[in-house]
């Protein structure tokens, strides 16, 4: 999971007129500095998953040993959460010339700094297209300006610049994917668009103005045909593999690029964490969660997955992660005004000073140890008479079922309270 890094989102009152409300992330990965940097960008159009979620999983389960890998999961994260191409137009047309007042244009101004940053030595542009690239026409779907499954390059060569043969590198990387192909028809090939001379619309990319500027580039297309997730992961994170091994980048990593390991790991939404105080596990999170303590306003929200995000509803938050809907919080205006930080519970019957927001795991009962002046309210608790529910040992069957936050009905909420003021919450997940 992303232990070491976290996704801060605080939401302001107002917002900048012109300007996108997400920010793109950028993590780099660096190994042994004697071999150059890959850089790798997801998400500049909305509507490709496999070109973002491919680098969740890259930032995930891959370590680089010698080399450096830079990585962008995220470029255009506004139109991921929208699930449209471009949110704002094509961002992908906006690298020759772009308005000052485009709410792309900061991001765009962005991306070009890290793109042209001195150690990137390649750029790898993560896409979904439509239909199966083929040389000649075959059908509507299997043609010559169908993107899907194809290594994009704007020009054969690029001279006198180290990895500088796109044509001789992205062939390597289309002799070792089609080894090894789950159908016969998602087989790659290679699209020279030939930006130069005759593609206008392309001189406007992100990848022709890396070329432009010296920076080898290709985009990876997998397919808008393939519709399993799962399916064109695996190929963008083949497609990286036989990246890095053209350009002689070495890794470890600790998944099988099998169906099932991919999936799995697309699954795994990791936590929401509200004000530093309430904790959602987003992977089982039922898709509603009621009376969640929130602040009217300036909540700091924080995501362990990239692709993380909330989108503001009239009364209600809707929880992203990419461009899936995956929960629903309908907040509970509190103050905040509470200055403690964490509770002694008896797990078990042994004692431990548990911190708020996170989510302790239980075998057979909890004792919420009282503390002055502050009222423990277990969220579905049947002994509603008792005003502070402290100081009682308390089993699954002493909660009623449907206030579990979790599908198994097992994890529930323990908040504490100053008066008025919400304190936090403690999760806790029964075996
Ligand atoms: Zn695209």
């Amino acid at each position: 999971m992303f232990k070491k890094i976290l996704f801060l989102i605080i939401f302001f009152t107002g917002s900048l007129a012109f300007s996108a409300e997400r920010d793109f992330s950028f993590f780099q990965k660096k190994g042994d500095p004697s071999v150059p940097t890959l850089l790798v960008i997801g998400g500049i159009h909305g509507d490709e998953p496999g070109g973002y979620f491919a680098p969740v999983l890259m930032l995930k389960h891959y370590e680089i040993t010698k080399g450096s890998v830079y990585i962008v999961p995220n470029l255009n994260f506004d139109s991921i959460v929208a699930n449209q191409r471009g949110k704002y137009g094509d961002m992908n047309r906006k690298f020759a010339s772009i308005e000052d007042k485009d709410p792309d244009f900061e991001h765009v101004k962005r991306i070009k700094e890290i793109i042209t940053l001195p150690e990137v030595a390649f750029v790898s542009n993560l896409h979904d297209g439509r239909g199966f690239y083929r040389h000649k026409w075959e059908s509507s779907i299997f043609n010559p300006s169908a993107w899907g499954q194809s290594y994009i390059i704007d020009q054969n060569k690029i001279e006198d610049v180290e990895f500088g043969n796109l044509d001789e590198i992205t062939g390597k990387m289309e002799s070792i994917l089609n080894k090894d192909l789950h159908e016969n028809h998602h087989s790659f090939s290679i699209k020279n668009t030939e930006t130069k001379d005759i593609d206008e619309s392309m001189q406007k990319s992100l990848t022709y103005f890396s070329i432009t500027n010296l920076k080898p580039a290709i985009a990876v297309e997998t397919s808008k045909n393939i519709t399993e997730l799962d399916l064109k992961v695996i190929y963008q994170l083949r497609s990286f593999e036989a990246l890095m091994q053209v350009m002689g980048i070495e890794y470890t990593k600790n998944i099988d690029l099998t169906r099932e390991a991919v999936q799995k790991s697309i699954d795994e939404y990791g936590t929401l964490k509200l004000n530093d105080r309430f904790t959602i596990n987003l992977s089982d999170v039922k898709f509603a969660t009621r009376y969640v303590p929130m602040k009217k306003s300036d909540n700091k929200i924080e995501f362990s997955h990239p692709l993380g995000s909330v989108v503001k509803r009239d009364n209600y938050y809707d929880i992203h992660i990419g461009h899936m809907r995956v929960a629903t919080v309908y907040p509970q205006y509190f103050d905040f005004n509470c200055e403690i930080k964490s509770a002694k519970l008896e797990i078990d019957g042994k004692k431990q000073e548990i911190n708020f927001g996170d989510i302790v795991e239980v075998e057979k009962n909890f004792k919420v140890l009282p503390q002055k002046g502050i009222r423990v309210n277990v969220i579905g608790f049947v002994g509603k008479d008792k005003k502070s529910q402290d100081n009682v040992v308390i089993e699954r069957s002493d909660i009623i079922e449907r206030f579990a936050m979790d599908k198994q009905n097992r994890t529930f909420r323990i908040e504490f309270y100053d008066g008025n003021n919400f304190c936090g919450m403690i999760g806790v997940k029964f075996k």
